[in-house]
């Protein structure tokens, strides 16, 4: 992308993405121009050295901001910290898998509060920052889980239905202006977090790592492929373009097939 690019020096914010999918994200962010605001709950050098290392590769502004999106307030700073913020990937992300009768609440709500909720603090500090400058993406980071079910993943099936439905409240409250809102929904992406299941699962089901991941873990993804960080980015980036201003309020899958079944 050249600087002519109507989205070089925007601002993008990608919650999450000091790893998997936020930082793949970010790579195609900044590889295509946009400057970009990392971030996660630690606070640490290596997450600051991983914001220098972006902007030295790709040529762009690159800043990483600590913020616990457990919390109200503090999703609500980083916005704020981050000053401008035209394109809002919300995609922070955290998994528990329990029977709903054993399911523990404090898990619960640490994932509805970090998967679903965090996204509406975020949003309602930036939306009012894309109005100012007549221009913006929100693009939240749902899943198959957001369309579909699974057994022992109540609290994360349930915050993804709600990203998916306040999408659409979102599209349509700006509607009528240069603002789009979209979700886009990941079958399995192999991220540093579904890659550590694989040795147990190999160990639990007795299989090589190749049966486990195409029988037990892809079961469910009619391709037998995982979806890749650098496909989500692409989609992403796609999301940003002219060619989708007209795309608002829907769900893109990302599933090889997952939610065709
Ligand atoms: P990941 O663990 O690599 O990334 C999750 C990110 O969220 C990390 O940067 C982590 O530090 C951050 N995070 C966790 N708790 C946080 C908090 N309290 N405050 C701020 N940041 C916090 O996992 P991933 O697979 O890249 O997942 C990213 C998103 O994609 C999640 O929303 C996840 O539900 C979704 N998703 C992932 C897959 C998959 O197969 N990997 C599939 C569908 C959807």
């Amino acid at each position: 992308m050249t600087d002519t690019s109507p989205l070089a020096g925007k601002t993008a914010v990608i919650t999450g993405s000091n790893s998997g999918i936020g930082l793949g994200v970010a790579h195609s962010f900044a590889r295509a121009g946009l400057n970009v605001v990392l971030n996660s709950y630690t606070d640490r050098d290596e997450d600051h050295a991983l914001a220098e290392k972006l902007s030295g590769d790709y040529g762009v502004k690159v800043r990483y901001i600590g913020a616990d999106l457990s919390k109200g307030e503090e999703a609500r700073r980083l916005i704020e910290d981050a000053g401008t913020c035209d394109i809002l990937v919300n995609n922070a992300g955290i998994q528990h898998v329990a029977g709903i009768d054993e399911f523990p609440a404090d898990k619960w709500d640490a994932i509805i509060a970090i998967n679903m909720t965090s996204a509406f603090h975020t949003t309602a500090v930036a939306l009012p920052m894309m109005r100012k400058a007549g221009w913006g993406r929100v693009i939240n980071i749902a899943s198959a889980h957001g369309l579909t079910a699974s057994p022992y993943k109540s609290a994360y099936v349930t915050a993804k239905h709600g990203v998916v439905g306040m999408t659409k409240v979102v599209a349509l409250e700006t509607a009528q202006e240069p603002i789009t809102a979209n979700a886009i929904c990941p079958g399995y992406v192999l991220t540093p977090l579904v890659d550590s299941q694989i040795p147990d699962t190999m160990k639990k089901y007795g299989m090589d790592r190749e049966t486990a991941i195409k029988e037990v873990l892809l079961d469910r993804q009619p391709s037998k492929e995982f979806a890749t960080t650098d496909q989500l980015g692409g989609t992403a980036l796609f999301l940003c373009s002219d060619h989708a201003a007209q795309i608002t309020g829907t769900t893109i899958s990302v599933d090889g097939g997952w939610t065709a079944l």
